[in-house]
């Protein structure tokens, strides 16, 4: 059964804002107390107390007069924070990780509820209930499938959010199923598909640096330590926070588009250290990505591909469809009507121009068409295929219905819609 975590921004009145930075300080309070007992322990000899004895000290402070004021926590919260503490600690133990550290002010790890019925989850009216606590708007952008197994609240730049994990029901894939969509990620262009489509990279940072230049000014002309400097350091983590909401929000509305629209999709197995590798030029690819080497672009994009196949892989599963990664060699100088690789073909960075039969098209979209093709030679040679026992998916709800019914259609993906980004041609 897949795991998957649905994220929405809460809105929490003053007030309940309030009571819930009041729990996240007395989870601090907990863990830091624990460390403090683990410490004492050790000094005097003693071996490490686990998880149930932790639990214990806890009982004890929540009953102790001087630390009463610890019971008005959920007492959930505050063992998911010993049990953290406990798998930090046994991290510690193999050599994984350092001694768990105390934790100072707005370094709160954030409340776990560890079960489904410990909140009250009106999706109806786009509310929740945790426990202790009133009910709480959130900004439910889609509606939470499946069963519900935990609640975990933190909060970021001074936002609160609700992380919902629950367990959806396995999409067994559909047979007769081959790939539709072949795509190709770059630079100049963010990615090229086969339906003809052209995504230019967000240049949020862009359209927005001016700004950020004159916060982080604003920033350093404070004096060191003083009120403005924080409130100027709190602006500048809400434009960076801004940022990143727009970059997420744009890269996944592409993808579940492509999911909504092919159950199967080819992409190029781009591994990081071999796109930084072949940045310089290798021998079966010379040069493809020298462009992109340099500059702040090239970390962002490295992880706007990692993330936009990360989400593809697991929305296609979700449909009973895949992901099928194949090797990014030779995409770009392949001619995609012929066959003839050189790389002669690639006269300049955005033409292909194919030696042999003259055919001439978007390099990027050429690419695109290559990995199509060579992912359908890998998802046909795939040993589930060649195995006799293939079972049917189950029906699939709603919209994507459609989708996973289509049969592919040769043909069909190049009068497809540009329905979004620039198209090219
Ligand atoms: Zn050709």
């Amino acid at each position: 059964m897949p795991i998957r975590a649905f994220r929405f921004q809460l809105r929490p009145t003053p007030g309940t804002a309030h009571t819930l930075r009041r729990f996240a300080g007395s989870c601090r309070w907990v863990w830091n107390r624990a460390i403090g007992e683990q410490q004492r322990l050790r000094a005097a000899g003693e071996k490490f107390s686990g998880y149930a004895a932790m639990c214990r000290w806890l009982t004890a402070w929540r009953n102790d007069p001087d630390t009463a004021w610890l019971a008005e926590t959920p007492v959930q919260a505050q063992q998911q924070t010993l049990k953290r503490l406990e798998a930090s600690y046994r991290r510690f133990f193999e050599g994984q990780g350092g001694y768990p550290r105390f934790r100072g002010r707005g370094q709160d790890a954030g409340l776990r509820f560890p079960k489904a019925s410990d909140c009250k989850l009106d999706a109806e009216n786009q509310r929740i209930k945790p426990p202790k606590l009133g009910w709480m708007r959130m900004r439910q952008s889609q509606a939470v499938e499946g069963s519900v197994r935990n609640y975990t609240l933190t909060q970021a730049r001074g936002r609160w959010f609700v992380s919902i994990q629950v367990e959806q029901p396995d999409v067994i894939p559909a047979a007769g199923l081959v790939p539709t969509l072949g795509i190709d990620f770059g630079v100049t262009l963010f990615a090229a598909t086969t339906d003809g489509e052209c995504v230019a990279p967000l240049n949020a940072l862009k359209r927005q640096q001016k700004y950020l230049k004159r916060v982080q000014r604003s920033v350093s002309r404070k004096v060191k330590g003083s009120k403005n400097r924080r409130k100027a350091i709190d602006r500048l983590g809400r434009v960076h926070a801004r940022i990143a909401a727009q970059r997420s929000d744009w890269l996944h509305k592409l993808t579940t588009r492509w999911a909504n629209e092919h159950p199967v999709i080819a992409i190029e197995d781009l591994k990081v250290a071999a796109m930084s590798a072949s940045a310089k030029g290798t021998a079966t690819d010379p040069g493809k990505r020298v462009r992109q080497k340099a500059g702040l672009n090239r970390s962002i994009l490295d992880q706007a591909w990692g993330e936009a196949r990360r989400q593809l892989e697991y929305k296609t599963a979700a449909r009973g469809g895949a992901v099928v990664p194949v090797d990014p060699a030779y995409t770009s100088q392949r001619c995609s009507a012929c066959g003839h690789t050189a790389r002669e073909n690639r006269p300049t960075q955005a033409r292909f121009e194919c030696e042999a039969c003259g055919h001439s098209e978007n390099a990027d979209l050429n690419a695109a068409k290559n990995v199509l093709a060579a992912g359908h030679a890998v998802w046909v040679a795939r040993p589930e295929a060649c195995g006799a026992e293939v079972r049917r998916a189950r029906p699939v709800r709603g919209r994507h219905a459609a989708a996973m019914k289509q049969e592919p259609a040769e043909g069909s993906a190049a009068q497809a819609v540009v329905s979004a980004g620039i198209p090219v041609l």
